[in-house]
């Protein structure tokens, strides 16, 4: 992504909540709403590559397009449609997040780590979330609304351009900000098809991970599409009594359904799963736990990250101290099942998923650490 050409087009107001979003269509959709304009079909490709290599986000950069059909896609599409509300960076500097509305006033998060050797786009795929984890900063909010495709693709574009601009380039994405994927499939999967697209950001696959809280009907699906995205599978427990109260949604595909699913996609895909497990003290970070989970995945391509909880406000468990957490490793490095502890990450920037909305939003005391940049619209 380069530079932008400027020309000086009249503006427009803010793109309005009527307006259908660009980068919720497809190629050939966009291809066939341009046909039916009498325009040739290769223009489709020319806009993509303004909005996706280039990072163009209004039309009437587009200086190869005629001034007519940058004025007409302006009036039919909108193009930009995230207002930033918030932007917080850490205080090493390496995690950003930003908190945007939506034309009709949703908010979404949106969260760029960087690492020495990547950088790591995380979005969210709804505003809230029906799944009721209850240490979870979304999931105690409940669901607003789903995001479109658009949407989803608008964080990443966001992320792209900011690195862009600061001379550097997103290598990765992953789907683990605010939502549940599998309960937004269709926008889910139509984003991942345009940011792999080679027409479109042209992500690696294998740089891509899903993460879901266990939607059995979505992860055959996504099972079935013939990708070599990676997909996360948020098990946290592995026993069901305590699941159906830490993950809601266990109740309604418990264990050994989730775990038959997981089997399947291997078994389909020859890819390598994650189980997320985040460790709360005393509650999923005891042996029994650790002996429990060994037994589901023993043998299995997989790969476990704990993740320390990021405390939120509306529950009272706290994160695992670090010898539990390396207690938990060593049972399931006993039984050669390989781990990894997640850093903790940007916790001045209430990195964990949904809550910086719910700190800017004033349903929580701000955490101390970097200040709040309130940025002009
Ligand atoms: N809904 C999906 C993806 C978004 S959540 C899912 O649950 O997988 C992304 C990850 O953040 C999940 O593993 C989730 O369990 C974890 N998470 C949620 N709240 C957290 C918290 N307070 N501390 C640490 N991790 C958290
Ligand atoms: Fe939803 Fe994931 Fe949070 Fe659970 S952890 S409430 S599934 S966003």
């Amino acid at each position: 992504m380069g530079g932008q050409a400027s020309a000086p087009l009249p503006q427009r107001p803010r793109a309005g909540i009527e307006m259908r979003g660009l980068l919720d269509l497809s190629l050939e959709e966009l291809a066939e709403i341009l046909t039916s304009w009498g325009e040739p079909p290769y223009r489709a490709r020319q806009i993509w590559s303004w909005v996706y290599r280039r990072g163009a986000t209004t039309f009437e950069t587009m200086t190869d397009l005629p001034k007519a059909l940058r004025a007409r896609l302006a009036e039919t599409f909108a193009l930009q449609t995230l207002r930033p509300l918030a932007e917080r960076v850490s205080q090493d500097g390496w995690t950003r997040k930003w908190l945007f509305a939506l034309p009709d006033g949703t908010e979404v998060e949106a969260v760029l780590m960087e690492y020495t050797d990547r950088r790591t786009a995380c979005v969210s795929t709804q505003a809230g979330c029906a799944m009721g984890c209850p240490f979870c900063a979304t999931g105690q909010m409940g669901l607003l609304r789903n995001l479109t495709a658009g949407e989803i693709v608008e964080q990443v574009l966001w992320v792209a351009r900011w690195l862009a601009a600061h001379g550097e380039r997103l290598t990765h994405v992953v789907f683990m900000g605010m939502g549940e994927p599998f309960a937004n499939y269709a926008s889910t999967a139509k984003a991942l098809r345009l940011l792999i697209h080679p027409d479109g950001l042209h992500l690696g696959q294998r740089r891509i991970t899903v993460s879901t809280v266990g939607i059995v009907p979505g992860i055959r699906r996504f099972a079935r599409e013939g990708w070599q995205i990676n997909l996360a599978i948020s098990l946290h427990v592995a026993t069901d009594e305590l699941r159906n109260r830490l993950v809601p949604i266990n109740r309604v595909y418990p264990l050994r359904v989730l775990m038959e699913a997981v089997r399947d996609y291997i078994e389909r895909t020859h890819r390598r799963v994650t189980f997320e497990w985040v460790m709360i003290r005393g509650v999923n970070d005891t042996p029994e736990q650790a002996e429990a989970l060994v037994g589901w995945i023993r043998g299995m391509l997989a790969h476990v990250n704990l993740i320390p909880l990021n405390p939120t406000p509306g529950f009272p468990g706290e994160a695992s101290p670090p010898e539990r957490v390396e207690a938990f490793r060593r049972i399931l490095e006993k039984a050669g099942i390989p781990c990894t502890v997640r850093v903790r990450r940007g916790i001045d920037v209430a990195a964990g998923c949904g809550q910086l909305r719910a700190e800017v939003t004033g349903r929580r005391p701000r955490i101390a650490g970097a200040p709040l940049q309130e940025v002009p619209a």
